[in-house]
């Protein structure tokens, strides 16, 4: 098999390694493609593009590969494989990053941290840059600097046709709205660039965990208090049992417990003013909040969620934490048969809420809290053991019915999540906006294996 004009490597199924060069983070997908294109610059990726559309095959397209539903790997089709291109390069005069399309947040955080610098990423490092920020990315440091997409400035992408368009303000300006939240619909983006932010090296960081019994507590302290949180404040709830990390007492593993995660972006001493009250609450399990590199809480969690194991999750933005989501997500949270399952919950709000709603094609800017179900079982487990799991976490996204919001995140959907949700992510005024944007750049919908906008 060749491809004119591409200088990478080209993996079919008669390759040893095509079993690897298919796989995605989550092992419970398993597909079959014809051929996996894995590119090294941004012209052979214009190559794949033209030849999967001489041969009439479908493409998926690989960043990180995270993706819960698996949409970077489609069976029969060609994968345009970015992993291969990872490069971070860093202006520390102008305080921007540029990064190509198959870079992780650790290749991101490792770069900028050098220069005592960062943007918003993930919360877990093995992540993709490319799939998290085209779907808005949410993290740790929005509160503080805004969206991952409200740091990019500019985006190169490889379009329907083969073209390679920059997208910026003042160049297609409407393709470079599309992309901040749009997904992957548009084109293949193999070069973004990041504004960056001083953060740390040395962050106060990390969670502070109580038992499961203190949820309902631990929920409406937090609500109060992460409504009056300062901008630099991000936090995370986790709700499941304590992960096996060396960090933690080894007699804490796997109990049912409720964790706060924060990070304060700025000086450690106004972040240990912040997180006061937090750590007087009740009686933790343990508090790990300390001082510590930014790049090394980033990763903390990462052997938490390992490549392979299989996962399922539900998502919703919520309306509120009143009493009632409270005692339901308390309910519901520690039901799920495995100790990996867990639920996160994400304190949005800051900079994310003061960029206008229209400004980009992220919709749920109004949202302060989301949660992620996240059921999780292993390969070896039983068919019987991931039907408890899945049912566990779509009871659990049944009883917060009443609770949600309007809207989800799109990077949260799962692959039984169709058509309506994505339209439920975005809104009818963003879905319509978007789906013109998709009209002109991809009318004969070559971008679908995603979650995907119609042309229209
Ligand atoms: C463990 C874990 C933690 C997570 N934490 C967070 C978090 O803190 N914040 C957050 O916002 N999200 C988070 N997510 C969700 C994450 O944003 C999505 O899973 C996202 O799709 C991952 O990006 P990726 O590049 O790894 O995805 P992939 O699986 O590689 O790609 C997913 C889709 O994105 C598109 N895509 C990927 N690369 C490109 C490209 N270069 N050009 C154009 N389109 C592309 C394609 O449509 C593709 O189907 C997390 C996911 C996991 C698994």
């Amino acid at each position: 098999m060749k491809i004119d004009g591409f200088r990478g490597r080209l993996i079919t199924a008669d390759h040893a390694d095509y079993d690897t060069a298919r796989a995605v983070w989550n092992g419970a997908v398993d597909r079959r493609p014809r051929l996996i294109a894995r590119c090294l610059d941004t012209a052979d990726a214009a190559a794949a593009v033209r030849f999967a559309r001489d041969h009439d095959l479908e493409i998926a397209v690989r960043g990180g590969g995270h993706n819960v539903a698996g949409t970077a790997v489609c069976d029969d089709g060609i994968v345009i494989d970015l992993s291969a291109m990872r490069a971070v390069s860093v202006d520390p005069a102008d305080r921007t990053a540029r990064v190509q399309g198959g870079a992780l947040w650790a290749d991101v955080d490792h770069e900028t941290q050098a220069h005592g610098l960062a943007t918003t990423g993930g919360i877990v490092s093995h992540t993709g840059v490319a799939g998290l920020t085209l779907g808005g990315g949410i993290g740790f440091l929005m509160r503080k600097h805004g969206l991952a997409v409200d740091n990019l400035l500019t985006a190169e992408a490889v379009t329907a046709d083969g073209s390679i368009l920059r997208a910026s303000a003042d160049d297609h300006p409407d393709l470079y709205w599309a992309l901040r939240g749009g997904g992957g619909n548009f084109g293949i983006v193999t070069l973004f660039r990041f504004a960056l932010h001083p953060v740390g090296p040395t962050v106060l960081a990390g969670p502070v965990f109580w038992a499961a019994d203190d949820t309902a507590d631990v929920l409406r302290f937090y609500r109060d208090f992460a409504a009056a949180a300062p901008d630099e404040l991000g936090t995370v709830v986790r709700l499941g049992t304590v992960p096996p990390l060396p960090v933690i007492p080894e007699e804490l593993h796997w109990r049912p417990a409720v964790a706060v995660v924060c990070c304060y972006a700025g000086p450690i001493a106004d972040g240990e003013r912040a997180v006061e009250a937090l750590r007087r609450l009740g009686r933790p399990l343990v508090d790990l909040l300390a001082p510590k590199p930014y790049s090394a809480h980033q990763s903390a969690t990462d052997d938490t969620t390992p490549h392979g194991w299989h996962y399922y999750w539900k998502s919703t933005d919520l309306a509120d934490l009143s009493d009632d989501t409270i005692s339901v997500i308390a309910e519901h949270a520690y039901r799920a048969g495995s100790p990996r399952s867990y639920a996160v919950m994400f304190h949005m709000g800051g900079a994310v809420g003061r960029v206008a709603h229209t400004a980009t094609a992220y919709a749920g800017r109004d949202v302060a809290h989301n949660i992620n179900i996240d059921a999780v079982w292993l390969p070896g487990e039983s068919g019987e053991h991931a039907a408890a799991e899945t049912a566990w976490a779509r009871r659990f996204l049944d009883v917060l019915q009443p609770h949600r919001a309007n809207s989800v995140y799109v990077n949260f959907l799962d692959s039984d999540d169709g058509t309506s949700r994505v339209r439920e992510a975005y809104g009818e005024h963003i879905y319509q906006r978007l789906a013109e944007v998709k009209a002109k750049y991809d009318p004969g919908n070559t971008f679908q294996h995603n979650k995907n906008i119609h042309p229209g």
